[in-house]
């Protein structure tokens, strides 16, 4: 068994469904860290020493959409609850395009993939193509390299997408289940970007023993369900998992594809049953198969949200 199928040996699937909190909750006033460029990213030499897995450094792949209900060991996917109409204020943020910011992908393959939501229509809910998709992290945790492998995540969902991402910097902002999509005191009059994060499980309960992640998007429909697109998101990861797995030499593509995992996650894919898949929850693949670049670009290619 190779360190790959090791780490992703026990991917178990658990998604969420709760009511998103109440907006704009006023909380302390934290504004955005220094630019991600000035974290160091060196990372000094990993022994060689052989990789091990035990009970408490637990690898599941899990997908939850943020905020929303633990349930049952894949279960059929569930609707998430998206926030109040109200907030028409946000539907068009000022960095929106007329057009596509990247152009849509052809992915020239085709395979199994599933959507975490679609609209009445049939299309996959996903984010709007017309406007980044803002990401933040919060460096608490991270392992050596850990941002070069959430940066090579990010990238090949961009490339796999056609959906441009915006790295906004770090953030002091903690994971928490039931996170804030408006944060004004902390970003700003916008949507809260998509947080990217380390904890150990007694920090974020989610991550149990075998979970090394917890992802999912946060929708929002101003008119009605045929409206509905995604607007942040979260990525919880497992700071014990990941400390470990970067120092075994094949730990760094395990950790990649965690993270592409979770990503495909917050981007609108649902597990699948194919093991050669990245969005299958056990698999030990670390690129992108034909089914996820078919998920990937379908989730890509919605209108503007205008
Ligand atoms: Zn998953």
């Amino acid at each position: 068994m190779g360190v790959v199928r090791r780490l992703q040996a026990r991917r178990r699937y658990r998604r969420m469904a709760k009511a998103l909190a109440e907006l704009d909750r006023l909380d302390e006033a934290q504004g955005l860290g220094a630019p991600l460029s000035a974290l160091p990213s060196a990372r000094p030499p990993r022994p060689k020493r052989r990789f091990r897995l035990d009970a408490t450094v637990g690898v599941a792949l899990t997908v939850v959409a943020v905020f929303l209900v633990l349930s049952a060991l894949r279960p059929a996917p569930e609707p998430a609850e998206p926030v109040p109409a109200e907030s028409t204020s946000l539907v068009l943020p000022a960095d929106a395009s007329d057009s596509r910011i990247l152009p849509a992908v052809i992915p020239g393959v085709t395979g199994a993939h599933a959507f975490l939501a679609t609209r009445p229509d049939g299309s996959a809910v996903g984010f709007d193509p017309c406007r980044p998709i803002h990401y933040v992290v919060n460096p608490a945790g991270m392992p050596d390299g850990g941002l070069e492998i959430v940066r090579d995540a990010v990238k090949e969902v961009e490339k796999a997408t056609g959906l441009a991402f915006t790295e906004d910097g770090v953030t002091s902002e903690p994971l928490i289940e039931s996170r804030e999509p408006l944060q004004p005191h902390r970003y700003g009059d916008r949507w809260a970007p998509v947080l990217v994060g380390w904890a150990t499980e007694k920090e974020y309960p989610l991550l149990s023993a075998d979970v090394a992640g917890i992802a999912g998007p946060i929708p929002y429909a101003p008119a009605g369900p045929i409206s509905e697109y995604y607007v942040s998101g979260q990525v919880a990861l497992d700071s014990e998992w990941f400390a470990e797995a970067v120092t075994h030499p094949d730990g760094d593509a395990a950790a990649r594809g965690v993270v592409m995992h979770e990503l495909g996650h917050v981007v609108g894919l649902d597990h699948v049953e194919e093991g050669w898949e990245v969005m299958n929850g056990s698999s030990d693949a670390v690129e992108f198969g034909p089914g996820d670049l078919e998920g990937l670009a379908a989730v890509g290619s919605g209108g503007c949200r205008r």
